[in-house]
């Protein structure tokens, strides 16, 4: 990044800023075991700490917390309640809007945790204007960071944890550009799955494609011998009946083997493409896409599980119902298992990876997300007005994120571990269809506190979507986890 000349006044305008406080917020309604809930349903979230009395009870927390991600979602206003714009970063920000800095994104995002909070507490914050930058040039345009930091209380005056939260405030159209492909190579065909081949749809598949429709993934048995076959055929190829039906598989298998298809290359495909073969639990194989995976993390033997795309989403216009829409099946890791017996510090090392973890996304995942955080931002829940503003379809919300990022550590390492910070680095949207791909290991670990940090990303179809660290306690074998709060 280089400085560039800009005007001075500006700048000490900015400046004069820092530090200042707000107003604190005035919390509606307490936390809330309802929405933490709802919350818990949105993320997959299925530690007991959070709903279940007895389990909470008997955990490092002794009794129900909230998830520490849901720190900045309780003292929000909700549909009707906007937050007023006069606060230190609304007045940073119309400085800087009147100076031609008109484009905004946030860029970081960090929970600082002093201890979990619990239902029936009331929170607010106070906003302070942490820092703004000099004069930056970044890839998307020339602007300032600006930072401010949410001081989140109970109603007693306790502090109970931080936001710290970065945006930069850009003149659009003034980014570096991208670096281009090499010298001559063509470009990429356009990855719009809509543009891929149609399937040939006949009386034999046509129960394949109709399950397909219904998210079912239907595999063709032998009504004669029972044998399962795929791709479907009018005759059994092992007894030779013609009396075929179907059954639902699971979705659940390994990978068998695979390929990676280089050239050509054809429109509707994100490059480079995998190609597995992918072995069912109930024994059929079949050929597909894997994804939420790259090239080096594919390992023959790996658990995989159907996900959906719906490639073709519309009828098309004067057709037959065979004529669409379609929707494919394609494989991603499978989710790995939730870990009920929390982790030592002890059986951790610096280095050990985390299992992948693939999130098919979802506009329910993205609504229901942003609803669990009363977060009623249009461009969460409204595709006409993400269009508008200039998105393909609505994204996910940054808390959503958090979620899921937490989720990701805390099924790792056990209801009983304690999360002390949530610090990422946001990048390319998430829209409903892709895959968020989270993958992570041990940065750092203390054997004598407990004290652990894993490094991780999130990554999907357009690029690291959410990049940062998640700082925890694990119970050490010395001194037992002691949760500090009461
Ligand atoms: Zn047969």
């Amino acid at each position: 990044m280089t400085d560039t000349t800009e005007p001075d006044d500006l700048l000490a305008a900015l400046r004069a800023l820092v530090g200042t406080e707000g107003p604190p917020t005035t919390p509606r309604h307490p936390v809330d075991e309802t929405l933490v809930a709802h919350w818990c349903d949105a993320m997959g979230d299925d530690h007991p700490v959070y709903v279940d009395p007895d389990a909470a009870a008997a955990s490092v927390h002794g009794g129900l917390v909230a998830p520490p991600a849901t720190l900045d979602i309780w003292d929000r206003g909700g549909l009707k309640h906007a937050r007023s714009a006069d606060s230190p970063r609304g007045r940073a920000l119309a400085l800087l809007e009147a100076a031609g800095f008109t484009s905004v994104v946030a860029v970081n995002s960090e929970l600082e945790l002093r201890r979990y909070v619990r239902p029936g507490e009331l929170l607010s914050n106070v906003e302070i204007l942490d820092a703004v930058s000099e004069e930056k040039a970044t890839g998307l345009g020339v602007g300032h960071f600006v930072t401010t930091r949410h001081r989140y209380s109970t109603a007693d005056g306790e502090h109970v944890g931080d936001l710290l939260f970065r945006v930069l405030k850009f003149k659009p159209g003034t980014g570096r550009p991208a670096p281009g492909p090499g010298e001559g190579a063509p470009p990429p065909p356009d990855p719009d799955p809509a543009l891929r081949p149609r399937p040939a749809i006949n009386l034999d598949n046509e129960f394949f494609w109709e399950g397909a429709r219904r998210h079912e993934l239907r595999i063709q048995q032998c009504r004669g011998c029972q044998a399962l076959h795929n791709p479907p055929t009018p005759r059994c190829p092992d007894c030779g009946s013609f009396d075929q039906g179907w059954i639902v598989a699971s979705g659940r298998g390994h990978l068998y083997s695979f390929a990676v298809p280089r050239y050509p290359q054809v429109r509707g495909f994100r490059y480079p493409v995998l190609v597995g073969l992918v072995e069912l639990e109930e024994g059929a194989r079949l050929v597909s896409n894997v994804v939420g995976v790259t090239r080096e993390q594919l390992s023959v033997g790996m658990p995989l599980e159907v996900c959906w795309l719906d490639s073709h989403p519309a009828q098309v216009e004067g057709e037959t119902d065979a004529r669409g829409p379609i929707t494919l099946p394609q494989f991603r890791p499978a989710t790995p298992p939730r870990r009920e017996a929390t982790l030592a510090a002890a059986d951790v090392a610096e280095g050990d990876a985390l299992p992948l973890f693939a999130v098919p996304v979802t506009t329910t995942l993205i609504v229901a997300g942003a609803l669990a955080t009363r977060d009623f931002t249009d461009v969460h829940h409204d595709r006409d007005a993400a269009v508008r503003a200039g998105s393909p379809d609505v994204f996910m919300n940054i808390n959503t994120t958090l979620g899921l990022t937490e989720r990701y550590v805390t099924d790792w390492a056990g209801p009983d571990a304690v999360v002390r910070a949530l610090r990422v680095r946001l990048g390319a949207p998430n829209h409903p269809g892709d895959i968020l791909a989270f993958s992570g290991s041990v940065q750092s670990v203390d054997p004598a506190t407990g004290a652990v940090v894993v490094a991780l990303q999130g990554a999907n179809g357009l690029g690291a979507h959410v990049t940062g660290t998640v700082e925890l306690t694990l119970p050490t074998a010395s001194t037992p986890t002691q949760e500090a709060s009461r």
